[in-house]
């Protein structure tokens, strides 16, 4: 068809040029005659092309001017694919209206930020929240808006996997979490989420535990030192009452050790730390920690060293040594005697590696992603025979999140235990 209308196209400027011939050589002038037929194609050519010209930009939403032949097909084809694009281009607005329509609805803020970070659009919520106005904001970046240095950090570390939790711009009192997730070519979508009352809960929780375990603070003491002058006694009280204060120190100790663990939790979570961090003697820590281990194990295992670095590391000594000394007094509660355990102190271009190893029973792979948490126990009287809280490894956990380093466990029934402290 389109080659038909082609020829035919042709087969017109031909006939017109002949026509123009054949009468200019009548009258004596075939060069004149062809040149009027000539004239007379490109004239209709120019008509067309005005006509095409003024429907475009005069009425495009019309129907096309009347044409036949090549010009009549394109007319119709451009109508066709502005036809089709229309419709496209409409469900498109519709579209993107439900998605700002229901953006709107959500009570979190949505903020879209262009490949650059410049704002693009967001809901009335984030204008509430973050103190966005439409006129002014639009283009701004967004570390120009929320200037916070944490929140400037976490949007240009593009490391999205955790959520980053802030006070909102505007009112103090108010907490956001915020979570950026990257789309299409390097855009960003920034979501903002009041979580005042959860944060408030949360703050609840902690003072209560914090306060709970200060206040049994003292009557422990108090039962312990009493405790202490009976079982000095023991000897001239009847067999069964010696029997029954020895149980009642084990009893007291556990839990003067559950108080000391839950304040030391508490204080973590609470304090942001960073204060007392100095550059940490990595080799003189371990060879502290090892003394404590064997002393604990009694001579019944076997603890060696292998120090590859002498480099140092920044943090808090004091937290450190808590960390790395509950991997090394698990190592020694949790494995059978004549165990081997090893600490190890590695630098390499990927990073600082504390390991603490050993050659026990090992875990169940099962267990390993919740051993962090609080009372999480895979043996639960094993742990408690031991002198275990089942806080020990939510310490370091705690701990190492404070000196951005990370616990890896990697344990298999039969082939013991490596707790490898990762430092970046
Ligand atoms: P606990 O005070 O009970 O030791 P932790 O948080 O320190 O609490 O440890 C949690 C659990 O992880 C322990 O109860 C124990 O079952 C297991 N665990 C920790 N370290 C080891 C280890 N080196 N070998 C075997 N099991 C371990």
């Amino acid at each position: 068809m389109r080659v038909r209308l082609w020829s035919r196209e042709i087969w017109r400027v031909l006939w017109l040029s002949a026509l123009g011939c054949v009468l200019g050589a009548i009258v004596g002038s075939a060069g004149f005659g062809l040149a009027l037929g000539l004239a007379a194609c490109l004239g209709y050519h120019l008509y067309q092309l005005r006509a095409l010209y003024r429907w475009l930009t005069l009425h495009p939403h019309d129907e096309p001017p009347a044409a036949v032949g090549l010009w009549g097909e394109l007319f119709d084809r451009l109508y066709r694919y502005q036809k089709g694009q229309r419709i496209t281009q409409n469900r498109l607005r519709a579209t993107l209206g439900r998605i700002q329509e229901s953006s709107e609805a959500m009570r979190d803020s949505v903020v879209m930020l262009d490949s650059h970070g410049d704002l693009e659009w967001w809901n009335s919520a984030a204008a509430k929240m973050l103190g966005l106005k439409t006129a002014q904001d639009r283009g701004q970046h967004i570390t120009n808006l929320l200037r916070d240095p944490r929140f400037v950090g976490y949007f240009n570390a593009r490391d999205y996997g955790e959520p980053l939790t802030l006070a909102s711009p505007i009112d103090e009192r108010r907490i956001l979490q915020y979570q950026i997730t990257l789309y299409g070519d390097d855009e960003r979508l920034v979501m903002a989420r009041d979580i005042t009352r959860l944060h408030r809960l949360e703050q609840m929780r902690r003072d209560f535990v914090a306060n709970v375990s200060h206040e049994l603070r003292t009557p422990l003491t108090v039962l312990a030192g009493y405790l202490e002058t009976y079982s000095d006694l023991a000897e001239q009280l009847p067999p069964r009452l010696g029997r029954s204060i020895g149980q009642m120190q084990a009893q007291t100790t556990r839990m003067q050790n559950l108080v000391d663990d839950l304040l030391l939790l508490s204080r973590l979570e609470i304090d942001q730390g960073g204060d007392d961090h100095a550059p940490i003697d990595i080799d003189a820590l371990l060879h502290k920690v090892a003394d404590d281990a064997r002393a604990l194990a009694k001579e019944q295992h076997d603890i060696h060293l292998v120090l590859g670095s002498n480099a140092q590391l920044m943090g808090s000594e004091q937290e450190l040594r808590s960390a790395i000394s509950n991997l090394a007094f698990n190592a020694v509660r949790y494995t059978p005697e004549d165990s081997q355990i090893t600490l190890h102190w590695v630098c390499d271009a990927q990073g600082a590696y504390i390991v603490v190893e050993d050659d026990g029973d090992g875990i169940d792979p099962v267990h390993i992603p919740r051993l962090t948490e609080r009372f999480y126990r895979v043996d639960k009287g094993r742990s408690t025979a031991t002198g275990g809280t089942g806080l020990g490894l939510a310490i370091v956990k705690h701990v190492l999140l404070r000196h951005d380093a990370q616990l890896e466990i990697d344990s298999h029934p039969g082939k013991g235990h490596v707790f490898a402290v990762t430092s970046l």
